[in-house]
């Protein structure tokens, strides 16, 4: 039994949608909580869209076991899913993660996050933690947002294998903000930069997409979909 908790906005079972496993069944875990505010926007259409927040914000407190259980009775029979936390700002509940994969089974499933580059300040102090916590994730993937402290974008880019990938959201007026953050990591494989579109609709992003393809092209960088807005547009735990 733990008695640790965690604060969850929804769990469901899934593919992701995005970055360097889109296609890949998955079970996602949304924590509630972010550390950015106000929140991150971006222009879709001329107009602009905040994140929903609200929305990651509304997380119930619940143990650890009672996460564990519902993560299990999500996974279908002879299926090994990856697990993905998300937020919200994952991060902030780093200890609750980690006692969740190291009980979960760490060996048995594959585990990657999705951060806004946000680290405790222990593991900015201390490079054993630091490495501790990245390399307990397949797939460690930072979304860069103008809040995000250059000291955290340095540190995240210093690891230049698997498993730190870069995913920038391009609304088509920020390119400007992310090539210059990516002049702070120079030494950045280009494989594992991710560039995706703002938008939230099969409408949304079938414009942006063309141009973001462009970018993709002129800089070397991987172009990721947005799989869950291709299909599903809107609609929340799919
Ligand atoms: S960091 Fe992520 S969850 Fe937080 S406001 Fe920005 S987009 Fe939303």
């Amino acid at each position: 039994m733990s008695q640790q908790k965690i604060k969850l906005a929804e769990v469901f079972y899934t593919i992701q949608g995005e970055g360097p496993n889109a296609g890949v069944p998955a079970i996602f875990i949304r924590l509630s909580g972010c550390n950015f505010k106000p929140p991150c926007s971006w222009k879709v259409d001329g107009k602009v869209q905040y994140c929903d927040t609200l929305y990651a914000e509304k997380g119930k407190l619940i143990s650890l076991d009672a996460l564990m259980s519902r993560v299990n009775s999500l996974i279908p029979i002879s299926v090994k899913p990856i697990i993905v936390f998300t937020g919200g700002e994952p991060t902030l509940q780093y200890e609750a993660i980690s006692e969740f994969i190291s009980k979960f089974g760490g060996a048995r499933y594959h585990f990657d996050i999705e951060s806004n580059g946000s680290l405790p300040q222990s593991m900015l102090n201390d490079s054993a933690k630091f490495y501790e916590w990245i390399y307990t994730f397949s797939h460690y993937i930072v979304s860069p947002k103008p809040q995000t402290p250059t000291e955290n974008i340095v540190k995240l880019a210093s690891i230049h294998t698997t498993p730190v990938s870069f995913k920038f959201v391009y609304d088509g007026t920020n390119i400007d903000f992310i090539r210059n953050t990516l002049l702070k990591m120079p030494f950045l494989n280009p494989d594992h930069i991710y560039l995706m579109s703002a938008g939230c609709t099969p409408e949304e992003l079938r414009e942006r997409d063309i141009e973001t393809v462009e970018l993709c092209k002129k800089f070397g960088y991987r172009f990721s979909p947005r799989i869950q807005s291709w299909l599903y547009g809107k609609k929340r735990g799919v």
